[in-house]
């Protein structure tokens, strides 16, 4: 899939430049179908990642409002164990967090080793939002960039595999779908005016994602800038990413869940041995 990656700091971002569409020849039924496939693979590698507890997972999904973190979010979720997911949503912050640095309350979420942690906004709100309203000083948000680099490098050496998305639509896209909730009714408890308002900061926001994306993409936290206009093919790569991401550590789980099983069953035997003595 040729999907636009970000994996080094400072690249030229040019979002106008990449299709928010799937590519020619990409079909529904196709991405479906490989969907299932990977959700398979997610959900396994997911299992050997949460019993080996070398690593943890952290996604983090940015986007325009009805971009589709919502959607992305049920459909990931679907192919994993809730028992090792955790999925949290950053929204305005609250007295306590802004009394805080920018990172506090962020950084009380980023998943245990084992953990598979999902992010619906982050971040990297600070670096979006918060510029485009002008809610911090630029002498404030510029200075963020590094620190966010400096977080995602920490929490990389931890043994994170960070994975970072921007659902890319178009704007008429994005109109196509807030008109749409409006017409239904299990959709309805999304409308906020606030949506159309920011659909008038298009262009400022994204400028605020292209800097976003070149100042903070590393090798250990890249940037995919998902094709998102079909919900679809947005899921495909989505699934795609995380599988590639970590289908290369499992070798290495499951050499460490091997030893944890050896380890174990010495144990076991060693209890047997002491009952047995006990006779
Ligand atoms: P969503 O739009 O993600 O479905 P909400 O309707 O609760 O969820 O919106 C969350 C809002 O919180 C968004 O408008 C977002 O820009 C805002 N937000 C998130 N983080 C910050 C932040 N650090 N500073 C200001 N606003 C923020």
């Amino acid at each position: 899939m040729a999907v636009k990656v970000f994996d080094k700091p400072d690249g030229k971002v040019r979002l106008d430049a990449i299709s928010a569409d799937p590519p020619k020849g990409m079909t529904r039924e196709k991405a479906e179908e490989r969907f299932a496939t990977l959700g398979q693979e997610l959900f396994d590698l997911q299992d050997a990642m949460f019993g080996s507890r070398v690593n943890s997972v952290m996604v983090v999904l940015q986007g325009r409002d009805s971009a589709g973190k919502d959607g992305a979010i049920k459909h990931v979720v679907g192919c994993l164990n809730p028992r090792g997911v955790i999925v949290t949503s950053f929204g305005v912050p609250t007295l306590e967090e802004r009394q805080h640095d920018f990172l506090w309350r962020v950084h009380r979420h980023a998943p245990r080793l084992g953990e598979f942690s999902i992010f619906n906004r982050s971040h990297y709100e600070d670096v979006l939002v918060v510029r485009v309203h002008g809610l911090a000083p630029k002498s404030v948000w510029k200075e963020r960039f590094g620190h966010i680099r400096d977080f995602e490098e920490l929490l990389a050496e931890h043994g994170t595999v960070i994975l970072k998305y921007f659902l890319h639509i178009t704007k008429e896209e994005q109109e196509e779908r807030l008109l749409e909730r409006e017409e239904q009714p299990d959709t309805a408890w999304k409308l906020n005016p606030n949506d159309w308002k920011e659909r008038d900061h298009w262009d400022e926001y994204t400028g605020a994602y292209e800097d976003a994306i070149s100042r903070t993409a590393a090798k250990h936290a890249p940037w995919t800038v998902v094709p998102a206009n079909a919900k679809w093919y947005r899921n495909l790569v989505i699934a795609e990413s995380i599988v590639e991401a970590l289908r290369g550590r499992r070798k290495d789980w499951e050499k460490t869940l091997d030893e944890m099983g050896k380890s174990g069953r010495a144990g076991l035997d060693a209890y047997r041995a002491q009952v047995a003595a006990k006779k």
